[in-house]
This record gives C-alpha cells, structure tokens and sequence, in this order.
C-alpha cells in the first residue's frame, strides 16, 4: 500500500505525514505511539512502502543477563524503525526445567528486511552476544531472538516458521507482546495477541519493575 502523498521513508527522516487522508496510514505521524494504533486497525497491519511491523521475543538465561538484552535492545534500534520494547518479566524455563529462570521482553518495529535476512540479522546479535552454536534447542542461552510476528505473514520454511511456532503456549512471549501489540491479530488463530495472552498459562512468569531503554 502506498501512500499517495509520496511521504519519505529514508532514514534520517521520521515517519511523519500528518496529513495523509487515508485512515490506515496516518499512524506513521504519530512517532512511538504509531505502531500500537496502526494495530487497532481491525488487525490489519498494512506494510508500508517496504516496511513491515514485526514483533521480536528476547530472552537470556546466562550471563549479566538485563545488560545483555539492553544491549541487544539498542542493536535493534539500529536494525528497525520506531521500535518500542515491553517492560522486562522473570521467568521459569519451560521444556527444560533445570536451568536458571530467564529474563524475557518483547520488541516492536518496523523494517524493510525479509524474513530470512532478519532472521540472519538476529542470529549475528546472538552470537555477538557470545552464544554458542550448538546446545539444546531448549537448554540455557546468553541470548535468544526469535521472530514472533511478521506483518500478516505466515512464513513455513526449513529454518523459519512464522508466526513464532510455540508462541500459543508461551506465556513469557504472549504477555510482554500484549504490552506492546495487544490488537495485533496472530494470522492463524484469528485471535488478538491480547486474547491469546488471556488464555495462556501464566504461572512462572513474573513482572519486574525493568525497562530495556
Ligand atoms: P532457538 O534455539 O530457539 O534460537 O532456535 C533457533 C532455530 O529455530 C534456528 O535454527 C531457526 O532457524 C529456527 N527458527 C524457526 N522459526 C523461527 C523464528 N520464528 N524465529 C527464530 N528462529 C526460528
């Protein structure tokens, strides 16, 4: 969808164009409040000249592990546009039980990357962060990035599957997300992530007074 108005997306400009006529564009004027009412739109999440909303689930059990997901908060800063992160929640390992409790966040954004090249992105931050390759696919992690929600997309491929494949049964994703992108409509079940996250096991997820920015 594009905007008739031509409104520039480059990257020292902001997102702004109050005067678009068309409903479903003008909350690219409304700076970090932007995203959250672009999602009340019926769950219709428009990408916008190339750009598409995507939701992110950080997580990390070893290490320092509030300076590793501040530091990987700001590394997305740099890959998205108006991103916006959830408050930080403790939380008991779910799978694998006998390992430290995590910290978990959710972030949003905008980007004009594909899935598969974001992807990519998020796995550099990872081992940036010093994770190892290897490991079991539940075990303990520096830190974890994983693709939540892309758009509308559903996206099933060999090395992703979007939306997030256990994003149904995990409370740590689902109630961080509602903070954020409460409206936003899982493109599978029909339902608003606000919905989901009603309904999800909760026990052993836990608010902390923690920010990323
Ligand atoms: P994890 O150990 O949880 O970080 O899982 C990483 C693996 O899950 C990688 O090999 C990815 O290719 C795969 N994967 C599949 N779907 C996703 C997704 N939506 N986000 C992140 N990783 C994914």
């Amino acid at each position: 969808m594009k905007c008739s108005h031509r409104h520039s997306l480059s990257k020292d400009k902001k997102f702004a164009h109050p005067t678009c006529p068309d409903p479903a564009l003008q909350y690219t004027s409304l700076g970090p409040q932007g995203f959250h009412v672009s999602a009340r739109l019926d769950g219709y999440h428009p990408s916008l000249d190339g750009y598409h909303p995507v939701a992110i689930g950080l997580g990390a059990n070893l290490g320092p592990r509030l300076q590793t997901l501040r530091g990987a908060a700001r590394s997305l800063e740099e890959l998205l546009r108006q991103p916006r992160f959830s408050t930080v929640y403790e939380t008991q390992p779910m799978y694998e039980t006998d390992q430290p409790s995590f910290l978990n966040a959710c972030g949003v954004g905008w980007t004009d990357l594909g899935p598969a090249v974001l992807l990519d992105r998020l796995q550099q931050l990872e081992r940036d962060a010093g994770r190892r390759p290897g490991g079991s696919r539940y075990g303990p992690r520096r830190l974890d990035l994983d693709i939540v929600l892309y758009a509308d997309r559903v996206v099933e491929s060999q090395d992703l599957t979007i939306p997030h494949p256990r994003l149904l049964e995990r409370g740590f994703v689902l109630l961080p997300l509602s903070e954020i992108a409460g409206p936003w409509i899982h493109p599978v079940e029909g339902l608003s992530i606000e919905e989901l996250a009603a309904d999800v096991d909760l026990s052993g997820v836990e608010a902390t007074n923690l920010h990323l920015d």
